[in-house]
């Protein structure tokens, strides 16, 4: 099953990526502009497509373009580690989309510098990686005890070391090392667990997708003195946020 899921996104993949570079062709021709474009490596090309996304923050584009996305996927697929889109990782799950990892990661530096911040769903580490490199330290939950173990491998070869992993279930939160400044939820529950509500610090940052498959929308949340203000950044489509340990 999972096999079959993997080759059908390869597959599917294999054609998106026909289907770009017949666009940029059919646009461009072996013009100036095309010879220009080719002479970019695949990560700066994906930069600049986060660019035209509307992706403004420098330190976030910067990490993106220098982290080797590559090592966090399959070999069979690494051609296109910095296609655009998200990647199977097995078990039904994927990486992230980059221009989903970059928009969620500028929204919760949008407070400004964080000293800390809590990831629910580690998944390959990618956007922990991503993260890392951005704020002081960062505590990452998985359910998914390979994952953990794996995304604990890469981080450790790219010398990451303020990471601190931990196969639990997101829905609680990592209670022994709160309040967070920012927390950052990359599988959607249907609602917003209480125990990352609680776990935020005063001025934190939630980000946050929420609701049934189709039908997801990404939040932001912050946190006042007397209540939790609440904004809408958008349609999304994120792996559901699953109950218990595997
Ligand atoms: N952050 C990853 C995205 C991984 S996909 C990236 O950089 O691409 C979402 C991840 O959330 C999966 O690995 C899935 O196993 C995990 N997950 C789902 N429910 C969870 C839960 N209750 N607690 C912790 N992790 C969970």
């Amino acid at each position: 099953m999972i096999g079959l899921l993997t080759l059908n996104h390869y597959i599917i993949m294999a054609i998106l990526d026909l289907f770009n570079e017949k666009g940029e062709l059919g646009e461009f021709g072996f013009s100036r502009q095309n010879l220009r474009h080719s002479s970019k490596s695949p990560s700066e090309r994906l930069i600049e497509q986060l660019r035209t996304q509307g992706i403004i923050n420098a330190n976030v584009l910067e990490v993106m373009r220098t982290t080797p996305r590559h090592l966090f996927i399959d070999e069979a697929l690494s051609s296109h580690a910095y296609a655009n889109h998200p990647l199977p990782i097995g078990y039904g799950q994927t990486i992230s989309q980059p221009y989903i990892v970059a928009r969620m990661t500028e929204a919760l530096l949008s407070q400004g510098k964080l000293d800390n911040v809590l990831e629910v769903g580690t998944g390959c580490g990618y956007q922990t990686a991503i993260l890392a490199q951005l704020v002081g330290k960062v505590y990452s939950v998985e359910r998914i005890k390979i994952f953990s173990d794996k995304a604990r491998e890469r981080l450790n070869f790219l010398g990451l070391n303020n990471v601190q992993l931990q196969h639990s279930d997101g829905h609680w939160g990592w209670a022994e090392q709160a309040p967070y400044q920012g927390i950052i939820v990359t599988a959607a529950p249907l609602n917003v667990p209480e125990a990352l509500l609680e776990q935020l610090a005063l001025g934190g940052c939630l980000i946050i997708p929420v609701g049934q498959k189709d039908k997801q929308i990404l939040l932001q949340i912050i946190r006042t003195r007397t209540h939790y203000e609440q904004y809408l950044l958008g349609p999304v489509n994120f792996v559901p946020l699953h109950k218990g340990l595997k």
